[in-house]
């Protein structure tokens, strides 16, 4: 099969490999990948930023955590029946028996949380090849009427979006929302999951054309973070003077001191990720003149990809697909997340 793989630590750069095609050991199946997902997790790992002391990884490795297709063969000890099964992966193979896991927590699994865990993408290979092996139990059935290309696209991003809003955050009708980085594909998640609950929505965008975008897909209110200028005067004017209830922030860093002016009083931020970077600096006594309540979000469950595959099924929420690219030129779309000029989701078609 072909693959893309990346040759050795930080070495920041794919090559396309003619490599043997994986066999399904006991417990797993044998996807035929029909569409990736790219992320700038992704990246950010061919980038080498996450490798240092106590990391291992096996290489050249096959990278990518996203990836859509058939299943075509079944190991040991799984049903035969699941061949043909049109499937998703999910790439974080909890262990299902540590406290986490019992608690209904498997996006927190004490045993999945070590560095050499196995992680599909990550530790051991991943989507960006002709075919993948993952363990049964990780290959999430995909709908009537969503396509390959839609659940490559909205695994990862609508995951982390429904884990963000209904799971930590909470977001309920006739609240005002604000999501940071709204115009990735998370964002674009993020804005559709807090209309569909009911909520007045503003976004952060960069520049007038995702601006247009996000007012397409129904956004109230969004906020240049390329121009100047102070968020709690619009951002009040959105609330009828009551400030946000919930910021859904993937933007991270640089936005805080702008939104936490603009929160009102036991606001909550729910932090999901950090683009703009991890490291903000902002006056303590903003979040407690409010008491602001600010609470982290890891990863996402199978639930919540399940949740967001029936929404789609439904036609209730849509994931945006800013390109879709061919197998060959997969580098291409991780140098589009490199730059930040794609909108929404990027998917890869294989085949
Ligand atoms: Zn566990």
């Amino acid at each position: 099969m072909k693959a893309w793989r990346l040759p050795y630590s930080k070495a920041d750069r794919l090559d396309l490999a003619e490599v043997p095609t994986p066999e399904p050991a006991a417990g797993e199946v044998l996807i035929a990948v029909r569409a990736i997902g790219l992320n700038s997790s992704e990246m950010q790992l061919i980038r080498g930023d996450w490798d240092g002391p106590g990391v291992h990884r096996p290489y050249p490795l096959i990278p990518g955590i996203e990836a859509a297709g058939e299943i075509v063969a079944v190991g040991d000890g799984v049903p035969a029946d699941r061949i043909g099964e049109r499937v998703t992966v999910h790439y974080r193979w909890s262990c299902g028996h540590c406290s986490e896991c019992v608690s209904g927590n498997e996006n927190t699994c004490l045993v999945a949380a070590s560095p050499t865990a196995p992680k599909f993408g990550r530790t051991i290979d991943g989507a960006y090849a002709e075919y993948a092996r993952v363990p049964a139990g990780f290959a999430i059935p995909i709908p009537e009427g969503v396509s390959f290309v839609d659940a490559a696209a909205m695994t990862v991003s609508g995951g982390t979006a429904w884990h963000m809003a209904m799971v930590r955050g909470q977001v309920r009708a006739n609240e005002t929302v604000l999501v940071t980085g709204g115009s990735s594909g998370v964002g674009t998640m993020l804005v559709q999951l807090a209309r569909l609950a009911g909520c007045r929505v503003a976004a952060t965008a960069g520049g007038p054309e995702k601006a247009n975008r996000l007012h397409e897909l129904g956004v109230d209110l969004v906020l240049d973070h390329r121009a100047p200028g102070d968020w709690t005067e619009p951002l009040n004017r959105l609330s009828d003077g009551a400030g946000v209830d919930c910021v859904l922030d993937i933007a991270g860093a640089g936005t805080w001191p702008r939104f936490l002016p603009a929160m009102r009083q036991r606001g909550r931020v729910v932090v999901g990720g950090y683009m703009s970077g991890a490291q903000a600096s902002f006056d303590l006594k903003e979040s407690t003149i409010r008491e602001i309540t600010i609470m982290g979000a890891s990863s996402w469950t199978r639930n919540a990809v399940r949740e967001v595959l029936s929404l789609a099924a439904q036609g209730a929420i849509r994931p945006v697909i800013g390109a879709q690219l061919p197998f060959e030129r997969l580098p291409d779309g991780l140098a589009m997340l490199r730059d930040r000029t794609s909108y929404g989701n990027l998917v890869v078609e294989v085949g």
